[in-house]
């Protein structure tokens, strides 16, 4: 039996896809493309994408094939077999009970009282996911906390998790199930899989990949992160006890810049020791 093996699970969108503002390595993404392919390496994205924009990135930046994809924050899980995508039902139906029997367009209507959403295209709503778009002059806070309001009092156990896209400068609302998190998700692929705990590594740098990044299991925040993720991530991870399951890169101890898969890397490295004579090959 093959001991030393990793179940790595990463966000997409400017972690290891180079969609910021800082530069990427120009070596990272060939250097991440192959220690993806290590027989020793199941890759897992977690993202917010959508199954087609998933597969639209993959090709356009030159991504390695997952084996599976947690898709739409966690609502969604596939398992990917070249151009093959099966959803595993299981996981939709364990999310599909906090909801409490209310349907994505009963949601919907019981919101179009917030006249601060806006809600997003159709392809980025799915059974168990509601979008919006909200801007960044209002107050979010306060409406986040009025909209779990409404939602509880109709017995409904939900999550909403707020990011901010810094391109196009606004912010964006995920209402979902509360176990659909990327958090949750890859909790139960783990099991799924019979993954112990110490041979998964989680990569992201948003609002999103907050809730991993604050749980015990080790987490690596891309150096392009903003400076408020890193200083949340921190916090997250103190009070719930998992200092030592958080690194943040940084690009200073190699010949990297931590940007990107680069800093995916730099974080598998720091909390896979086992893999580190697999790099130097690299
Ligand atoms: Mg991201």
């Amino acid at each position: 039996m093959n001991k030393r093996r990793l179940l790595l699970c990463t966000d997409m969108d400017r972690t290891v896809i180079p969609n910021g503002e800082q530069p990427e390595h120009k070596k990272a993404r060939q250097r991440f493309y192959d220690f993806c392919s290590l027989p020793e390496v199941s890759l897992v994205y977690v993202t917010g994408r959508h199954q087609n924009l998933v597969e639209e990135a993959i090709k356009h930046y030159r991504l390695p094939m997952p084996d599976y994809t947690i898709t739409d924050v966690g609502t969604k899980i596939y398992k990917v077999d070249g151009d093959e995508w099966s959803e595993i039902e299981e996981w939709a139906r364990r999310i599909s009970q906090d909801w409490n029997g209310v349907s994505h367009q009963e949601i919907e209507i019981i919101l179009n009282g917030f006249s601060d959403l806006q809600i997003q295209e159709h392809e980025k709503q799915n059974v168990h996911k509601l979008s919006y778009y909200v801007s960044l002059d209002i107050n979010h806070k306060s409406l986040l906390d009025q909209i779990s309001k409404c939602l509880e009092s109709r017995g409904m156990n939900a999550s909403l998790v707020w990011s901010i896209d810094e391109l196009e400068n606004i912010g964006l609302l995920d209402i979902l199930p509360r176990h659909a998190t990327k958090l949750h998700a890859i909790k139960f692929l783990k099991k799924q899989l019979k993954y112990a705990l110490h041979e998964v590594v989680f990569a992201g740098d948003s609002g999103n990949d907050l809730p991993v990044m604050g749980s015990d299991v080790a987490a690596v925040l891309v150096a392009n992160a903003s400076k408020d993720v890193q200083l949340e991530a921190k916090k997250r991870a103190i009070e719930s006890g998992n200092e030592k399951k958080l690194y943040i890169s940084t690009g200073k101890n190699s010949d990297r810049n931590g940007n990107y898969s680069s800093g995916v890397l730099e974080g598998i490295e720091y909390f896979m020791p086992s893999f580190q004579e697999l790099f130097k090959r690299l």
